[in-house]
């Protein structure tokens, strides 16, 4: 062991140079030079894809052969890289989901960045575990936070965790309000020791990660009370106050409400004013989901749609959606610091802090969530943000809404479409009909139309139910649409629907 009398005994990195630079250990490459040529063909490739994504078709089915080449057993004697990349190109790149689209408005789905791709390869490449160790990665991802904070205006005092979507972002928010509500001590004891059983409340449109959680978090479905809503999709806040006062009637223990910023069939808003007022007055942890509609704080004239979404105990969000990172990014963040960590922060000697070094600041992050090793996803956001700057999302998000907007338009002015939902941000559902066909028919026409747009890789609107009836829906989070993919979508649709057309193309 070294002493301080003799610092200069102390090997030091420089003083130990690697002697043989060009050893190759046995899953890097034998040759450097040529593997450095096969990532420069990557890199083209794929920005080329991304730059010509519009000439290709949104989506296409992946074809029996391709299929089945990409079921065979794992090879005992590897390809080698060349290959195995000729092999994405031919069996895997061109049978992507169709997100990175002009027009592909299914479900919430964001379109990436080529910058966010290059980002992550980045990322990859230093393959930094963001778990409390010390290095840049860390501050990094605390510094994002701190940007996301400001953006969605959540305050600065609080702490948050970038998790892979808003699913996990939800899950961790509804384990701090367990940690911190469901009852006396439930983390410690269970929940099978509580004197009365917690509920929590949503409204009848949230999102299925939210019954997800509260499976998993052992509350069960029975303790999720699903309220109805107005003719808007927003929750029936009266409704919500005589179903927590009815429980608090029973013995039961009202925690936390779970509010909608945005949901996921029409991109409805729960008052979060009334919703916040409600969670006060009764001592209820308030969630908000804000999977993209949190971002409507970036649009000026949108953002009275999430006016006390400050107040929230937790609020999750993605970035892969309106952010438009590569798939997996989403935050959570919450007001009291205390109660992110109370609900995670475990011990154990092999990661226990340190005076210094690698250990020094023990498990910070992996204190905030579910994951122990977690990647540096925070580096694609970081890049972006210092890159394009706060200006160019707020034009996409603005933009977005203003199509949804064109297309709700379009489609009063066609005799032969009908709006089916409100189009309070960016998702409009909607459907064609002709007087005289029944509602099954119709339903079944509908549907063939969503399926025939998607297989013949013209748009790829996505679908929901609504009142009994099929509706077509489109999600703008895309920032390659155009006002002329609307159009081109509005003149498919009313084309398949009177010619009853509604082959496949296949
Ligand atoms: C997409 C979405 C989620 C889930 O987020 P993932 O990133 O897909 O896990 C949750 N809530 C709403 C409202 C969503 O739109």
């Amino acid at each position: 062991m070294q002493t301080k009398s003799a610092p200069s005994e102390i090997p030091t990195a420089s003083r130990h140079p690697v002697s043989d630079v060009s050893a190759s250990a046995p899953l890097d490459p034998e040759d450097w030079e040529s593997l450095r040529r096969l990532g420069h063909r990557m890199v083209d490739d794929i920005l080329e894809h991304l730059r010509t994504i519009r000439q290709q078709p949104v989506w296409q089915p992946v074809p029996a052969q391709v299929a089945a080449r990409l079921e065979t057993a794992a090879p005992e004697q590897g390809v080698g890289a060349e290959s195995a990349y000729e092999e994405f190109l031919r069996d895997i790149l061109p049978y992507a989901t169709g997100n990175t689209h002009p027009r592909f408005w299914g479900w919430v789905i964001g379109s990436g960045t080529p910058l966010g791709a290059l980002a992550d390869l980045l990322a990859a490449g230093m393959n930094a575990t963001v778990s409390g160790l010390r290095g840049s990665a860390p501050l990094v991802e605390d510094q994002v936070l701190g940007w996301l904070q400001q953006l969605v205006g959540f305050p600065s005092t609080g702490s948050g965790l970038l998790t892979s979507g808003g699913s996990m972002a939800n899950i961790i928010g509804l384990a701090g309000a367990v940690d911190s509500r469901a009852g006396a001590d439930i983390g410690r004891t269970g929940l099978a020791l509580a004197a009365r059983r917690p509920v929590l409340y949503a409204s009848e449109e949230v999102h299925l990660s939210v019954e997800k959680g509260v499976r998993l978090l052992g509350l069960g479905t029975e303790s999720m009370r699903r309220i109805p809503v107005d003719s808007d999709y927003r929750i029936d806040v009266d409704r919500l106050r005589e179903a927590i006062e009815d429980d608090l009637v029973v013995g039961l223990h009202p925690f936390c409400i779970v509010a909608n910023a945005g949901t996921v069939n029409t991109g409805a808003f729960d008052d979060l004013e009334a919703l916040a007022d409600l969670a006060e007055h009764h001592g209820l942890w308030l969630h908000v989901d804000g999977a993209f509609g949190a971002l409507a704080a970036l649009d000026p004239d949108s953002r009275q749609l999430i006016t006390g979404i400050e107040r929230a105990d937790s609020l999750a969000f993605d970035l892969h959606k309106w952010m438009v990172a590569p798939i997996e990014a989403g935050a959570v963040l919450f007001r009291d610091r205390q109660s992110q960590v109370g609900a995670f922060a475990t011990k154990a000697s092999y990661v226990s802090k340190m005076p210094g070094g690698i250990g020094e600041n023990g498990t910070s992050h992996t204190d905030r969530g579910l994951q122990m090793s977690r990647n540096f996803r925070a580096l694609k956001i970081w890049m972006a943000i210092k890159a394009h700057g706060v200006a160019p999302y707020r034009e996409l998000v603005a933009r977005n809404i203003a199509q949804a907007r064109y297309l709700a338009g379009r489609i009063e002015a066609a005799d032969r479409l009908e709006l089916l939902a409100p189009v309070p941000l960016n998702i409009v559902c909607f459907r064609y009909h002709e007087p005289g066909i029944g509602a099954d028919e119709l339903d079944a026409i509908n549907q063939q139309i969503v399926v025939s747009l998607q297989e013949r890789g013209i748009a790829a609107p996505s679908q929901t139910t609504l009142d009994g009836r099929f509706a077509i829906r489109a999600c703008f989070v895309n920032h390659r649409t155009e006002d002329r993919d609307i159009d081109l979508l509005v003149d498919a649709v009313l084309d398949m629907g009177r010619q009853r057309v509604v082959g496949s193309g296949r």
